[in-house]
């Protein structure tokens, strides 16, 4: 069997998650799970939040069912709320909550005929210019819902667009919008991503909305008192399947990224970009052989990526490699390769996850 596989425990994501919520005071934290639980899969890491998880959030209304499906009985928001108004009778069916982020969707949830009320969140643009509507509309958005037979409870949301970059005003902009726009309006808030929890406890919020911090990833580019307790979820592993030993000048992979500057121990490790694996990691992008550092050299192909043994002599074929995790950080790989551990996470592919800690 090929060794490459991604380690996933799950008491570090509960660990994690009792973070968010410590962070947060009195606020309810939906766990957000979207895009498989940022590529670490979205029903187990559900399950093991099950028990003390306020809810979950996903993106789209085939990600909630996947976890109704499961067994999941939290209430599950829909981050972009409905693509299309026929998800009404299941979103009221399953009782998903729905944010409602555009004028198309409030016009069709206004003239649907539903079985019962949803419960609806509804979102500020109060920045990011992505979706939520403008704060001049937002007071009678909330009028018509409230207006409306088909809506029950109304939480009032935004989302911040640069509250991991902890020097910039941007998110205390963001927040005096929100707090006009929404002034007078009765009911709950939800304000605070990851970099919000982490590093904006001056920013109120009903219900939080952490994601990328329950993975164990730090979402600020500097060193940070909280985000530095998470404990990183994925390992991402493989062996080493060959040893090569090179003399000076001998290039190594596609392209001749690399030559030799002296003789060489070059290890070859069961792991590529077809895994997810970054392609574009530089020569010199860390990894740890049997808990020691070393470093890639070369190209990174689909399958196979090499790293330097010339100091490691102890290394050879079968010796266990850690491409991310506790030993290397995904964040600090991410930043080497221009990406954020975000993307790292998500682009896991062909790699079986093996879980721990159930
Ligand atoms: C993805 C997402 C989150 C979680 O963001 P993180 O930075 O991973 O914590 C929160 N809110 C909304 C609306 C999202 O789309």
């Amino acid at each position: 069997m090929r060794p490459a596989r991604a380690l996933i425990d799950l008491n570090a994501l509960r660990h994690n998650y009792r973070i968010a919520r410590e962070l947060s005071g009195d606020a309810r934290a939906l766990a957000v799970v979207k895009a498989d639980a940022y590529g670490h899969g979205a029903v187990r890491c559900a399950q093991a939040l099950a028990d003390e998880a306020d809810g979950f959030a996903v993106a789209c209304i085939e990600e909630a069912l996947e976890l109704r499906e499961a067994g999941i009985q939290a209430p599950i928001l829909l981050l972009e709320g409905f693509f299309e108004a026929d998800e009404l009778d299941v979103i009221v069916h399953q009782g998903f909550w729905c944010v409602i982020h555009s004028a198309w969707q409030l016009d069709a949830l206004e003239q649907a005929t539903l079985a019962a009320p949803i419960n609806v969140w509804l979102k500020l643009d109060s920045g990011m210019h992505r979706v939520g509507f403008f704060p001049e509309e937002y007071a009678d958005a909330y009028r018509r819902l409230q207006a409306s037979g088909n809506v029950a409870d109304i939480v009032k949301m935004t989302h911040f667009a640069r509250a991991d970059e902890l020097d910039c005003t941007a998110t205390i902009a963001q927040l005096k919008t929100f707090q006009r726009a929404t002034a007078g309006l009765p009911g709950q808030t939800s304000l605070r991503n990851s970099p919000a929890v982490l590093g904006w406890p001056e920013v109120p919020s009903d219900w939080v909305r952490p994601g990328i911090m329950l993975y164990g990833a730090t979402p600020f580019e500097v060193p940070h008192a909280h985000a530095d307790r998470l404990q990183p979820v994925m390992t991402l592993e493989s062996r080493i399947i060959n040893v090569r030993e090179l003399p000076p000048g001998q290039p190594v992979g596609y392209g001749a990224r690399y030559i030799t500057r002296q003789p060489a121990r070059i290890g070859i490790v069961a792991m590529g970009y077809a895994d997810g694996y970054p392609r574009h990691a530089p020569s010199g992008a860390p990894v740890t052989v049997e808990g020691k550092a070393s470093r890639i050299v070369g190209r990174v192909s689909m399958d196979m990526l090499a790293i330097d043994l010339t100091d490691l002599p102890a290394a050879g074929v079968g010796s266990r490699v850690e491409l991310w995790g506790s030993q290397v950080l995904a964040s600090e790989l991410a930043a080497l390769c221009g990406t954020i551990p975000y993307q790292l996470f998500c682009n896991l592919k062909r790699v079986p996850r093996v879980y721990q800690g159930d």
